[in-house]
């Protein structure tokens, strides 16, 4: 009760702890705030006609601390464009002096309760909101575990097919189906099917390897540019064995990425793995840069390309497109798998740019260290 008249203080603290109610005052509206801000009352009674700091000036105030404090205005003379303002400050009901004990206590009451609902109403909308919070969660684990199960299945099917064939061909063997001529190359295909298990087998840990949480651990600066120029002789062998030209082309004094440098290894052999791999003529070319604080890498090629509707899939775990099928390079589908991973798992993305028949433009970005 914040009220300057002694008398109306008084007396109307009486009439509300005769009730029951906790009831502080204060003969100013300074006295009061400094109060409200120390404890978190229901409601408050409010003289308008103050010495300092008016009761209209102090609703806002009030509703700073605590929005849902429930406020009574209380005027001698009440006039309406007085109650308009008062409303649109925020105050919820009137009292006119001099009022009646029973008036004070239907006020109060009334205002109570429309506190009290408005808590209630708050701590639904609460509760709503975790509900929809906890509903999209078990969303979104429901899409994990089934994207998990399918990958499984994925798996298991596509390790399944190099063991079925090293099986037939040594029941052939063992039937006496193979003739002694035909043994050393047939012997040769099982070493190739097996060969080709190991790869995959060694992808899919490189894959797990890839993962978000466990990049997290390992992480520090890491030079981008450093970590291709130590691949770069390896490299440029393989394309001058398939007669292609090779360039490079780095930007000095790059800033550091955050990263693995061990891990980013991958992203940098398996683009440029792939780019020589799918290409028969003309060149590949990398090219790295910074760029509006990130660092951004290109690997081009001239080769086979990919269509556009393969570029949709070409991320996914075992994807191979046909042309690329029908080159006879071995492969497992999941390099690029494992460097969207990567990349992605350092806040970055990557993108592709191909015309089938016409070369491939890989081109990833990320975050410089600044
Ligand atoms: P793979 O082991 O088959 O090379 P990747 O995951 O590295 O697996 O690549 C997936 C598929 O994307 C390839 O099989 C091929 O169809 C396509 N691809 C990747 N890079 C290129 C490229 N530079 N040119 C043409 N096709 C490419």
């Amino acid at each position: 009760m914040i009220d300057d008249e002694q008398g109306i203080r008084e007396g109307s603290k009486r009439a509300l702890s005769s009730q029951g109610y906790l009831v502080d005052t204060a003969e100013n509206g300074d006295q009061g705030l400094e109060k409200i801000q120390q404890i978190d009352y229901d409601l408050v009674l409010l003289d308008v006609m103050m010495p300092g700091i008016s009761g209209i000036d102090l609703i806002e105030k009030i509703h700073e601390v605590d929005p849902e404090t429930v406020i009574i205005i209380i005027t001698g003379y009440a006039t309406v464009e007085m109650a308009v303002r008062a409303i649109k400050q925020g105050a919820y009901d009137f009292l006119t002096k001099p009022f009646s004990v029973d008036d004070l206590l239907l006020v109060v009451q009334q205002g109570l309760e429309r506190r009290r609902l408005m808590l209630e109403t708050k701590r639904l909308q609460m509760i709503e909101v975790e509900a929809k919070k906890l509903s999209e969660e078990k969303a979104r684990l429901e899409e994990l575990d089934r994207a998990k199960m399918q990958f499984i299945r994925l798996v298991t099917h596509e390790l399944q097919a190099p063991i079925a064939a090293i099986q037939t061909y040594i029941k052939l063997i063992l039937e006496g189906y193979v003739t002694p001529d035909k043994l050393q190359s047939t012997l040769e295909k099982c070493l190739e099917r097996a060969e080709e298990q190991m790869t995959m087998i060694r992808d899919l840990l490189e894959l797990g390897r890839a993962q978000v949480v466990e990049q997290r651990l390992s992480e520090g600066a890491i030079h981008l540019d450093e970590i291709l120029n130590n691949l770069l002789d390896g490299l440029q062998n393989q394309a001058r064995e398939k007669g292609l030209e090779f360039r490079v082309n780095i930007q000095e004094n790059l800033p550091a990425v955050l990263g693995n440098a061990e891990r980013f290894r991958s992203v940098w052999q398996n683009l440029i793995d792939n780019a020589i791999k799918y290409t028969n003529q003309g060149y590949v070319e990398v090219n790295l840069y910074a760029e509006n604080g990130k660092v951004i890498g290109e690997v081009k090629d001239s080769g086979i390309g990919i269509s556009e509707e393969d570029q949709q899939q070409l991320f996914r775990e075992f994807f191979r497109a046909k042309n690329a099928k029908a080159t006879q390079q071995p492969g497992t589908g999941l390099g690029l798998t494992i460097v969207k991973r990567i990349i992605e798992g350092m806040g970055g993305e990557i993108q592709v740019q191909s015309r089938l028949g016409e070369g491939s433009k890989f081109v990833f970005s990320v975050p410089a260290i600044t």
